[in-house]
C-alpha cells in the first residue's frame, strides 16, 4: 500500500464540480436513480428506451450519438434520431420473422453501428440480447451459442463463413442468420440482408414493455481464471448503467466519450453503448485494433473529454514512452479512467506527468454489471488502489468465522474477500446452465466477488489478487499485483506476470515473467538487478525466486494476463480452456 496521493483536480474556470464522495453517497438511493430515467407505462423498463427514445423525447434526437471511425479511413455518424429509427426497424424485422420476446437474438460483429443497431433493437423488441467477440474461432463461437440457445445471429458473410458455417449444424435452436455489409457466396438458405430488410421496415415500433427483471443480456466472463460463464443481466441493470456513468465516468451530455473495450465484452456494451447513451453524450466507436500513434490521434482530432481504457493498453502506451503524448494538444481530455486488471501505481503516476491527468482505476465484474468501486474525479487518487464504492453500493471485505459464516471485517488493512451486499439492480441473476454455481456465490447477505483485497483508514479499497492466483509461500500469502507492480516501477519493465511454483521447502515460491520495454538487455545481470530491487521494496519472503524474461505474456483477449496459464505450462499441467487466450507466446 502506497500512499503518495494524487490531489484531485480543481475545476478550470466554467467547468462544473463534480459533487464530492460523501454528498453524494448520502444522498443517493436507487429509488431515485430509477426515477432519474424514464420507465414506460405500467412499472415497465426497457434499455432501448432510456438510452434512445429518452433523449429523442427531450428533444434531443438531433445530438451526434454514435462517431464510427472506420478501419481504413471511413466515418459515419448516427444521430439519436437516427438511432431510433434503425433500431426500431431492427425490431420490426425481428417481429416480421416472427422471433418472439425473450429469443436470444447474439452478434458476431466488430466494432461497427450495426453491432449498436442490433443490440438496441433486440432489446427495443423484448429480445435477449448477448455479444460474441468477433476475433472468437468457431469452437469459443460454438460453446457460446449453444449454451445461450441463440436463436438469432448477426453477423457478417466474412464471418459467418469462417467461424459459424463450420460449427452450424451444431446449432439446433439457430433459426435465423442476418447478415450486415452485403450477401454472396457461402450462406445458408433464408439468411437475412441486413442492408435491404433494414431500410424497408419500419422505422416506428413499440418498444415492448419489458419489466425491470425480465432478461435483457447474456455477457460471457473473460475466461481468465478458467472455463468462461454466461451471465444473465436484466432491464433494470440500466439503472446502474446510467448511474454509474455519471459517478465513477464523470459523464455528462456534453462530453466525447471513447470507451477502448470491445462490445463483444461487458465493459464494452454496458459503458460503450448503454451508459453513454443513457447520459446522451456522443460516442466514439473505433473499428481498427489497438495502434498507440492511432489511439492518441483519435484523442486529439476527436476531441475526446472522457476516455475508459484497460490496464493492457495503458501499459503498452508507456511502453512506447513519453515523447508519443508530447506536442499533442489534449486539451479536451478531462477524465481518464482503467479497468479490468489491477492498475498497477506506476501507470497512474506516469499518467498524471504525461497526461497532467492521473487514470482512475475502477472495478467491477461481468457478474456485477457495472462499476461498483472507483476512483471518483471529486476523490484524491491513491495510486494502486481501486478507491471506494459507488453511491448505493455496500461493498466489504468479509471472511468465514468458525462457523461457517461469512462477516464483514470491519478494521483497516487486514485482507480477506471482496463482497458487496446483494440487491444492487445490475447485479446478475444466474450463470447460464449453473444454478448451483450461482447460488455458491452469495451467503449470509453478501456475494462474494472471489477477488481479494483491503480497505485503508480512509475507505479505500486495495486489490491483493484472485483467491485462485493467490501465493503461498513460507507462512505468507502474497498477491501477485503486489509484486508485478513493484516489478514495473523497474525503468526496464513493461510488464509483469506473478505465479507461484511449488517447493518442498516453502510451499511456493515466487517466480516472475517480464516483458522488456525497448533497449533493455534480458540477461543475468539485469535478472539480478530485479531480484535485488524487488528484495529491497518488498523483503526477501515475498520478492521473486526466479524470474524469466519473455517476448509477451499470455493474455485474454480482453487483455488480461493470464497467470493460470503461465502456471500450467510451468509446471506441465494440463492448459484448460484457452477460447479467451489472445496471444500464443510460443
Ligand atoms: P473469469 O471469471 O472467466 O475467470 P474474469 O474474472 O477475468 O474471467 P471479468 O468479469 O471480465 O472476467 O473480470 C472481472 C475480474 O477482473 C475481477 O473479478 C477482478 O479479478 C479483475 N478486475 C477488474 N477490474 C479490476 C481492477 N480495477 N483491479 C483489479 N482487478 C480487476
Ligand atoms: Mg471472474
Amino acid at each position: 500500500m502506497r500512499s503518495n496521493v494524487i490531489t484531485k483536480r480543481s475545476s478550470r474556470p466554467g467547468e462544473r464540480a463534480p459533487e464530492p464522495y460523501d454528498s453524494a453517497r448520502r444522498n443517493f438511493t436507487w429509488a431515485e436513480a430509477r426515477a432519474a430515467l424514464a420507465g414506460l407505462p405500467g412499472g415497465a423498463l426497457n434499455i432501448a428506451h432510456e438510452a434512445i427514445d429518452r433523449q429523442v423525447l427531450a428533444g434531443q434526437g438531433g445530438r451526434l450519438a454514435i462517431r464510427w471511425l472506420g478501419r481504413g479511413g471511413g466515418e459515419r455518424n448516427l444521430t439519436y434520431a437516427d438511432l431510433r429509427d434503425a433500431t426500431s426497424r431492427f425490431a420490426n424485422l425481428l417481429a416480421g420473422l416472427g422471433v418472439p420476446a425473450g429469443s436470444r437474438v447474439y452478434s458476431l460483429l466488430g466494432r461497427q453501428p450495426e453491432l449498436h443497431i442490433a443490440a438496441l433493437g433486440a432489446l427495443r423488441a423484448g429480445c435477449v440480447f448477448c455479444p460474441l467477440f468477433s476475433a472468437f474461432g468457431p469452437e469459443p463461437v460454438h460453446a457460446r451459442m449453444s449454451i445461450g440457445e441463440a436463436s438469432v445471429l448477426v453477423t457478417t458473410r466474412a464471418l459467418f463463413t469462417r467461424k459459424v458455417a463450420p460449427v452450424l449444424d451444431r446449432l439446433p435452436h439457430l433459426k435465423h442468420v442476418l447478415i450486415a455489409g452485403g450477401m454472396g457466396p457461402g450462406l445458408p438458405p433464408g439468411a437475412v440482408d441486413l442492408d435491404v430488410a433494414l431500410p424497408a421496415a419500419s422505422p416506428r415500433f413499440e418498444t415492448v414493455p419489458t419489466r425491470p427483471d425480465d432478461l435483457a443480456l447474456l455477457h460471457f466472463t473473460s475466461g481468465t481464471t478458467g472455463q468462461p460463464k454466461g451471465v444473465m443481466h436484466v432491464h433494470q441493470a440500466v439503472v446502474a448503467h446510467h448511474a454509474t456513468a455519471r459517478f465513477a465516468l464523470d459523464l455528462t451530455a456534453d462530453d466525447r466519450f471513447w470507451c477502448t473495450a470491445d462490445p463483444g465484452w461487458v465493459t464494452g456494451m454496458s459503458y460503450g453503448v448503454i451508459a453513454p447513451l443513457t447520459i446522451g453524450c456522443t460516442l466514439i466507436l473505433d473499428e481498427a485494433e489497438f495502434e498507440a500513434e492511432r489511439w492518441y490521434r483519435i484523442l486529439e482530432e476527436e476531441r475526446v473529454s472522457v476516455w475508459y481504457t484497460a490496464p493492457t493498453a495503458i501499459r503498452m502506451l508507456m511502453r512506447l514512452g513519453d515523447d508519443a503524448v508530447r506536442g499533442r494538444d489534449l486539451s479536451h481530455l478531462r477524465f481518464m479512467a482503467s479497468v479490468g486488471e489491477p492498475l498497477n501505481p506506476e501507470a497512474v503516476v506516469w499518467s498524471n506527468r504525461v497526461f497532467g491527468l492521473p487514470f482512475h482505476d475502477n472495478w467491477w465484474q461481468t457478474e456485477t454489471g457495472g462499476i461498483m468501486i472507483a476512483n471518483f474525479a471529486a476523490m484524491d487518487v491513491k495510486p494502486g488502489s481501486m478507491g471506494r464504492p459507488v453511491p448505493g453500493i455496500e461493498a466489504g471485505i468479509v471472511r468465514r468465522n468458525e462457523q461457517g459464516i461469512v462477516e464483514e471485517v470491519t478494521s483497516a488493512g487486514i485482507s480477506g474477500e471482496l463482497a458487496l451486499r446483494a440487491g444492487w439492480p445490475s447485479m446478475f441473476r444466474g450463470y447460464l446452465g449453473q444454478t448451483e454455481r450461482y447460488a455458491k456465490c452469495f451467503a449470509d447477505g453478501w456475494y462474494l466477488t472471489g477477488d481479494l483485497a483491503m480497505r485503508d483508514e480512509d475507505g479505500y479499497f486495495w486489490f491483493i489478487g484472485r483467491t485462485d492466483d493467490l501465493i503461498k509461500s513460507s507462512g505468507h500469502l502474497i498477491g501477485p499485483f503486489e509484486v508485478e507492480s513493484v516489478l514495473m516501477e523497474h525503468p526496464a519493465v513493461a510488464e509483469a506476470g506473478v505465479i507461484g511454483r511449488p517447493d518442498e521447502a516453502a510451499g511456493e515460491i515466487v517466480k516472475a515473467f517480464v516483458t522488456l520495454k525497448p533497449g533493455h538487455a534480458a540477461d543475468e545481470t539485469l535478472r539480478r538487478e530485479l531480484i535485488g530491487h524487488c528484495r529491497a521494496r518488498l523483503g526477501p519472503s515475498i520478492s521473486p525466486r526466479e524470474i524469466d524474461f519473455r517476448e509477451m505474456l499470455p493474455r485474454t483477449r480482453s487483455g488480461k494476463i493470464m497467470r493460470r496459464l503461465l502456471r500450467a505450462r510451468e509446471l506441465g499441467l494440463p492448459e484448460g480452456d484457452l477460447s479467451t487466450l489472445e496471444v500464443d507466446e510460443r
